[in-house]
């Protein structure tokens, strides 16, 4: 299907962007890299009236900048830009993770802030910026604010952000040596039935796949607080959440995800 008719604007830097999607108000949408708003598009389940094009703002927005342990990534940097960053150790989970992200055509023009923006519950950088504490920057017709990351996934495809607010930067505030993210899909590239993310060094377990947002575990993470086991840490992550069905998994199908992956997490993030 082609896409409803919608006009097309381009952004020319950050301010003018923000501004013109408050002028033209609820029917406007950001385009980024357009890897999930021009499918959605497609299927008529948006139906934007204008379009505001963010790709003009790449030299000011995509960036893989780390120093003093702490990784800055522009809104614009593509899902590939990470996956080919010369990261240290220390942000080496955020790479690897890359290669769970669709295909390599999909990830060299999806967005890190897109991604961020659209909220899916399984999509790695919400799982990843939730377990690492990520604070994403957001700039709004008031000016710039800082939402961590908890606090940015509201529900199903809903996040904290008002409707002119672009994400401009994210910001991974500390070192996660020993972090790893794992999953399953249906399908090689499709968005993970269940996908399970561990920072060993921070004691946080998150999952995807499981709620509507990407989900931290209090009760898997007070298992590896307490010195359990990795399988006694899975257990508890299996029994503490309540999983939506669908045609990819039920709920106990989902429930047995969550106790194979949380333990394969935790083996990888000790092996770093
Ligand atoms: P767009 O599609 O351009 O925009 C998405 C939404 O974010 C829109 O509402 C838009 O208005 C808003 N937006 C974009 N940029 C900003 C910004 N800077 N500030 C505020 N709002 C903004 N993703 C995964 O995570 N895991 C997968 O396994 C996966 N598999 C995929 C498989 C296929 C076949 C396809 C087509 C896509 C897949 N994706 C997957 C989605 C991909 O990662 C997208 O790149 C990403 O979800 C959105 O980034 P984008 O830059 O393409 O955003």
């Amino acid at each position: 299907m082609k896409p409803a008719p919608f006009t097309y604007h381009r952004a020319r830097d950050v301010t003018g962007a923000v501004a013109l999607l408050a002028e033209l108000g609820e029917d406007a949408k950001y385009i980024a890299g357009g890897q999930s708003l021009v499918a959605m598009m497609n299927f008529r389940l948006a139906r934007p009236a204008h379009l505001v094009d963010l790709g003009g703002l790449r030299a000011e927005l995509a960036y893989v900048r780390e120093g003093d342990g702490v990784l800055r990534l522009g809104a614009l940097t593509t899902h590939h830009q990470v996956e080919s960053a010369p990261l240290s150790p220390d942000f080496a989970v955020l790479r690897d993770a890359m290669s769970w992200i669709g295909h390599l055509p999909i990830r060299t023009r999806g967005t890190v802030g897109g991604s961020l923006a659209h909220g899916e519950a399984t999509a790695e950088w919400c799982l990843l910026a939730v377990l690492l504490d990520a604070e994403v920057v957001v700039q709004g017709i008031r000016g710039r604010r800082t939402v961590p990351a908890g606090e940015l996934f509201l529900g199903f495809f809903t996040t904290a952000l008002e409707p002119e607010e672009m994400v401009v930067e994210v910001v991974f505030p500390r070192p996660a040596p020993h972090a790893a993210l794992t999953e399953f899909a249906q399908r090689r590239g499709d968005f993970a039935t269940v996908a399970a993310a561990v920072d060993l060094d921070a004691g946080r377990v998150t999952l995807g796949g499981v709620a509507p947002v990407p989900l931290r575990v209090p009760e898997a993470e007070a298992v590896l607080a307490d010195g359990g086991t990795f399988a006694e840490c899975a257990e508890a992550a299996a029994a503490a959440v309540d999983p939506p069905g669908d045609g990819d998994g039920g709920a106990d199908y989902r429930r047995a995800l969550t106790r194979t992956l949380l333990v394969q997490a935790c083996e990888e993030a000790t092996r770093r």
